[in-house]
Parts: C-alpha cells; sequence; structure tokens
C-alpha cells in the first residue's frame, strides 16, 4: 500500500530547508536575470552599432553622389569641346568606378556625346532598352523641372552573360545664360555603387542591400555568411525622383561564455555569492548542530536540576537571588517568582535571626573567592514553620574567571533531625522503663522476700495477744503463758532479723555498683552534653548560650551521673520555654568557681553550674514538692529527675538547689566540691 509522506510545515528542520531552497531559487533567478540582462545590453550595444554604421553608409552615399554632380558640372562649366568632353569624361569613368556610362545629350534629349566605363563590356544600346530609356527621359524631364539634378527609379539592364545589372540614372540639365542647352546623363550601377562604396568598410560578417520602396531587392553587397545572431537595421535613402532603402545585416556568432565585463562581473559576483551561501548554510548547519546539543546538555541540566532532592540557589554578589530549583521551591514553599523579586530580606529568613544571616551574608561578600564551606541555619516554611537546614555554598565563577555570586546547595535537616530526636527519645524511654522495671522487679522481690516474716510476725504477734487476752495467766499457767509469750517473741524478733536482712540486701545490691570517680574538667563535661542539649534546643527553637569562667578547675566526680544531672537540668529548663515567644528561648549554661572562707575550717572551693531559663518559673505549690520523687507537671515525666539529682549532688558532697531568675524563670544552681588542694 502507498503511504503518503505528511509534511508538516511548521517543524523548524521543514522551515530551514525550505527557506534555503527559496533562497537558492532566487539567487538562481537573480544570476539568470543578470546574465539575461547582461546579454541584452550587449545585443544593445551591438544594434545601435549597426544602426549607427547604416547611417553612416547612408551619409557617405549622399555626399559621393553630390560628389559626382559636382564633379561633373565642373568639367562642363569650362564649356569643352566634344572631343575634350570625351576625353574628360574618360578620365573621370577610370575614377568613378560605380558609374557605367556618361552620356552629354541635347535638350531634345538627342545624345550628342557617350562614354562607357572602361571596367566593363558594353552596356548596349540604350535605344535597344526601352526601360533606360524611359527611365532616362522621366529622370531628364524631372531635372528640367526643378532645374537640378535628378534620379531615375532603378531599371534592370540585362547583359549578354545572361545576368543583368540593376541601373540608376541621374539626368543634370546644362544651361547657358538661363537657357537649357542639353543635358548631362550618368548611370549608375546599384551593385557597383554598394561595392565601391561600402567594400572598404563593411566587416567580413556584414552585408549591405539596396532594395525598393516595395522591398524588392536591387543589390547587394558583401558576404551572406550566416551566423547565430542576426541584427539588421534599414534606412531610407532619398534622392530627388528615386526612394531606395538601404539594409544592413550583421552577423554575429554565439555570444562568447564570458559575454563582455559586466557579464563576467555579474558571474564572478554571482559565484562569490554562491560561494558564500555555500558557507552560510554550512555554518548554520554547523550551528543548528552545536544548539542542539546545547539544547540537549540544557535539557539534561535541567531534567538533574528537577530530579535533586537537595535546594539549589543561586545568588549574586549582593546577595539578591537569581536561581533556584525546584525542590528549593517546594522546600521553602515560595514560588520562584516570590524568591527572584524579594530585594532585601529572602522571606524563608527566620524573623529573629535575620540581623544574624544579615551580618554572615556581609561577611561572605566581603571575603570573596573563598573555598566551599558548609554550614548549619535556620529557615522558614511560607507556612511559618522553621526547620533546620545544611548550607554548602561556593563561589559563582563565570567564564572570564570572575565571581558572580555564590552557589548554594540547601539540604534540608528536619527529618534526619526528626529521626534523631525520635531516636534519643527512644533511647531515654529504654533507659527509663528499664530503670522502672529494675524497680518493680525489686519492689517484687523486696514484697514476696518481706511477706513472710512479716506474716509470721503478724501471726506470732496475734497469738501472743490472744494469748494474753484469755486470762489464762494464773499462778500454775503463768509459767507455760510465760513460756510460750517468750518463745512468740523470740520468732518475732527473729522473723524481723530476717527482714532486716533482705533490706539489708537489697541495699547491698543498690550500693554494689562502685562509683567510679574521676578528674573532669568543666569544659569537658559541657563538652559531652551539648551535642544532646543542642539536638533538643533546635527542635524547641531554642538558643543555648554557653558562658564558661577561664581557667576552670577539675573535679573529682562521677562523670556519668554528673552528666546526667546537667542535661537533665537542661532539659528541663528548655521545656519550661516551650510557651513563651521564640525570641526570647534562650538557655544559659554557666559554671565558675567560688570560694568559701570559713574561719575555723580550710577554705572550700566550689565548681557552681547555673542552668537559667527563662521560662514561667516555678510556682509556691510546685515548689514544695520540687525535689519528692515522682512528683511531675508533665503528662509524660516520671517525676524522678529532679530527686535523683539531688541524691547525686549529695553523694558528691555538694547541692542542688533553685531560685527565681529575674525578669521571669529558674535558675538550678549544682555545687560540686573540689578536692582541698
Ligand atoms: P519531670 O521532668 O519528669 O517532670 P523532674 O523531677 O525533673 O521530673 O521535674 C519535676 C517538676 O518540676 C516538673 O514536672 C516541672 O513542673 C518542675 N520543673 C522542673 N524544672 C523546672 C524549671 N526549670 N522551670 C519550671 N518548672 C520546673
Amino acid at each position: 500500500m502507498k503511504r503518503l509522506v505528511k509534511i508538516d510545515w511548521r517543524t523548524p528542520n521543514v522551515q530551514r530547508w525550505l527557506l534555503v531552497v527559496v533562497l537558492g531559487v532566487l539567487v538562481v533567478t537573480l544570476l539568470g536575470t543578470l546574465i539575461y540582462l547582461a546579454g541584452r545590453l550587449e545585443a544593445d550595444q551591438l544594434q545601435r552599432q549597426v544602426e549607427a554604421e547604416i547611417e553612416d553608409v547612408g551619409k557617405d552615399l549622399r555626399t559621393h553622389l553630390a560628389g559626382d554632380v559636382k564633379a561633373l558640372q565642373a568639367g562642363m562649366l569650362r564649356r569643352p569641346t566634344l572631343s575634350q568632353w570625351q576625353h574628360e569624361a574618360d578620365v573621370f569613368l577610370a575614377q568613378q568606378r560605380e558609374i557605367l556610362r556618361l552620356e552629354w545629350l541635347d535638350e531634345n534629349l538627342h545624345r550628342k556625346a557617350q562614354m562607357d566605363t572602361p571596367y566593363r563590356r558594353s552596356l548596349g544600346d540604350d535605344e535597344a532598352q526601352i526601360e533606360a530609356l524611359k527611365e532616362m527621359t522621366q529622370a531628364c524631364n524631372r531635372a528640367r523641372q526643378v532645374g537640378a539634378a535628378a534620379y531615375s527609379p532603378s531599371y534592370f539592364v540585362p547583359q549578354e552573360d545572361g545576368l543583368g545589372t540593376e541601373m540608376m540614372a541621374m539626368c543634370w540639365p546644362l544651361k547657358e545664360h538661363g537657357h537649357l542647352v542639353g543635358f548631362l546623363v550618368a548611370r549608375y550601377g546599384l551593385a557597383d555603387i554598394l561595392a565601391d562604396l561600402t567594400a572598404r568598410k563593411l566587416a567580413r560578417t556584414e552585408q549591405l542591400a539596396l532594395t525598393d520602396a516595395d522591398g524588392t531587392r536591387l543589390a547587394v553587397s558583401g558576404t551572406a555568411q550566416r551566423g547565430v545572431r542576426l541584427f539588421s537595421a534599414q534606412k531610407t535613402l532619398e534622392l530627388p525622383g528615386n526612394t531606395m532603402v538601404l539594409h544592413l545585416d550583421s552577423w554575429q556568432g554565439t555570444p562568447d561564455f564570458v559575454p563582455n565585463f559586466l557579464t563576467a562581473l555579474v558571474t564572478l559576483l554571482s559565484l562569490a555569492l554562491v560561494g558564500v551561501m555555500v558557507m552560510l548554510v554550512r555554518d548554520t548547519r554547523r550551528r543548528l548542530s552545536a544548539e542542539r546539543e546545547l539544547g540537549e546538555a540544557l535539557a539534561f541540566r535541567k531534567a538533574m536540576e528537577d530530579s535533586l532532592v537537595t535546594g539549589l540557589r543561586a545568588r549574586d554578589l549582593q546577595g539578591q537571588i537569581t536561581y533556584v530549583n525546584p525542590a528549593f521551591c517546594e522546600m521553602v514553599g515560595f514560588t520562584v517568582e516570590e524568591l527572584r523579586t524579594q530585594i532585601n530580606t529572602p522571606p524563608y529568613w527566620p524573623d529573629h535571626l535575620v540581623a544574624e544571616y544579615r551580618q554572615v551574608q556581609q561577611q561572605r561578600i566581603s571575603t570573596q573567592g573563598s573555598a566551599r564551606e558548609g554550614f548549619e541555619a535556620v529557615f522558614k516554611r511560607k507556612s511559618g514553620e522553621q526547620f533546620p537546614v545544611l548550607v554548602v555554598e561556593a563561589p559563582l565563577i563565570n567564564a572570564a574567571g570572575e565571581q558572580t555570586g555564590w552557589m548554594s546547595a540547601v539540604l534540608d535537616l528536619s527529618e534526619k533531625r526528626r529521626i534523631e530526636e525520635l531516636s534519643r527519645a527512644t533511647q531515654e524511654r529504654l533507659q527509663a522503663t528499664a530503670r522502672l522495671a529494675t524497680v518493680g522487679e525489686m519492689a517484687s522481690l523486696l514484697s514476696h522476700e518481706l511477706n513472710q516474716p512479716l506474716a509470721a510476725i503478724s501471726s506470732y504477734a496475734n497469738g501472743s495477744i490472744n494469748l494474753l487476752k484469755a486470762g489464762l495467766m494464773t499462778d500454775e499457767t503463768a509459767a507455760d503463758v510465760a513460756g510460750d509469750l517468750q518463745m512468740a517473741l523470740s520468732r518475732i524478733a527473729e522473723q524481723s532479723e530476717r527482714a532486716g536482712r533482705v533490706i539489708k540486701s537489697v541495699n547491698d545490691f543498690v550500693r554494689r555498683r562502685k562509683q567510679q570517680r574521676e578528674q573532669v574538667g568543666a569544659q569537658e563535661l559541657l563538652a559531652a552534653i551539648l551535642p544532646l542539649v543542642n539536638l533538643q534546643a533546635r527542635k524547641l527553637s531554642v538558643r543555648v548560650v554557653t558562658e564558661l569562667s577561664p581557667q576552670l578547675p577539675k573535679v573529682i566526680c562521677d562523670r556519668t551521673m554528673v552528666e546526667q544531672v546537667l542535661l537533665n537540668l537542661a532539659r528541663n529548663a528548655m521545656q519550661a520555654m516551650e510557651e513563651i515567644p521564640v525570641a526570647q528561648r534562650i538557655l544559659k549554661i554557666q559554671a565558675r568557681r567560688i570560694e568559701i572562707f570559713d574561719a575555723d575550717a580550710p577554705t572550700k572551693t566550689q565548681l557552681v553550674w547555673r542552668v537559667v531559663d527563662q521560662g514561667l518559673g516555678i510556682s509556691e505549690e510546685v515548689a514544695e514538692r520540687l525535689f519528692t520523687p515522682f512528683f511531675t507537671t508533665k503528662s509524660e515525666g516520671m517525676g524522678l529527675g529532679l530527686s535523683l539529682c539531688r541524691t547525686v549532688a549529695e553523694q558528691h558532697g555538694g547541692s542542688l538547689e533553685f531560685e527565681q531568675n529575674s525578669p521571669q524563670g529558674s535558675v538550678f544552681i549544682f555545687t560540686l566540691p573540689l578536692a582541698p588542694t
């Protein structure tokens, strides 16, 4: 089956080809037109040349004929005798080859004398040629009338060789004292006129002809050589009494491939044009292929940018955003336009951090060209939600090697933080559960262990009471009853001892964990807890400020326990600030050294930790039970934190107190004594 190929004219490829074809056609048409015009110009020139030539020939012919008349006239002015005239005519005829016969007639047209050209055989007698006679008579009658030379129409004179010759007679009236005394007649051979007059002028490829007014050819001169192109011109030759037409045919060969300079120039220019066009087409093709490659590279880059989950952001040196990828827009929730049209402050900067970020940006601008850098920051989504990000920035260098801005990759850390927080909470819960489980286990063990001795004590006590109640204490039974009571009481004592042993064993179990004390610096303790504190601080949008006095001494302590205390205090402080505005959420952890002077005892040095928050503070009601185990105001709290913290502080010979912070919040003060130096 034949399938029709459908061409879509709208595709750029087809349009391009169409353009090339149209251009080609235009150039060819232009070339054709130019060559045609150049040819035309040449033809016109040739034609004009032929016309000028025939004009010349016509003029020459007239001048010549007039010259003949004058010469003849001059001869007659000397009033020659017949023989003189014959002699002069003979000389004249030898000079003028076109005149075949000269005759002197009287006023009645009777011949007085006649001379023939020496170049021809006899032309025969006029009397025999009625035609010749008639034409001559006509010319002479006309000459008589006008009193000047007159010509006869042409006539044919047959010759002996079977050919003949076309002739024309000129008649000039001879006058003496104003009276007509006769005529001079010159008979011209038309072919001889042409031959004599034009032989010198005609080119090899030209043919000159004389025709009648009605077009009959009378005489021809020159070759009838045929060329390809014929240029013709004609001119009417008006003589008194005769009108003939001069024809000039000029044969030209095929025009040369390069007819003339103009055509050569045009052709050369056209060739150059075609060359340029070919080069242009080639160049266009190269450009197109480069364009296609560029397009593919762009598409590849775009696909890459679009598929990235990392946000990309480019900023110029003034901090103005020049580019963001879809992932970045999705991350912050603003559109490309919203991000690009902002002038000063990016909409994703949290309000309370604008000043800080601007300062960082100023620093970046002033340290142009530094290498790739990564830092953590907090951004704000369009919904107002804040989230942590990791920003890696590198200088943006243009093709000329100059820095034009910064390119940043932005990673949303909120999910990572959420998972970290989740695992931290899980860990904490697991520990708490484990601790609870141990406590529970211990409690059930205790109750089980204590149950038996307590039950035994109870039953011995009840038995003793019953014995006393029965009133059986008579003299004779007294000894027995006393014996029983003694036995019961000794059993009670035995069981209490047993219960005491159980409790001691539990105590031993609890104390079995050896306290591992070591020398630790305040800085080290802080460094150990800061990552965990920061983790939660980010989640609760709290800013953590640490203020440590220089050169703090080391303390000897159970490092894990002390860290746990600091962690607990920091966590309580951060949780206490959940209700206040973000800008005010500042947690301060301070450490300093204080000396306590006592007159009786050696000077005591203490390391004092202060954990300060701006929270809602602690009401008196809460304050009373703050350090009581299992007291909590939180739905998920256990209430063990502060009581354990105080135990740890006391175990280390220190203390844990709290006071109100001004203007709001609480300060927890945790002191640790330093080993006396
Ligand atoms: P939990 O934190 O599990 O509730 P804690 O013993 O650590 O147990 O704290 C007991 C209670 O003391 C808390 O529920 C809270 O009401 C109160 N509290 C502790 N620290 C602070 C603080 N910095 N500001 C206000 N209240 C506090």
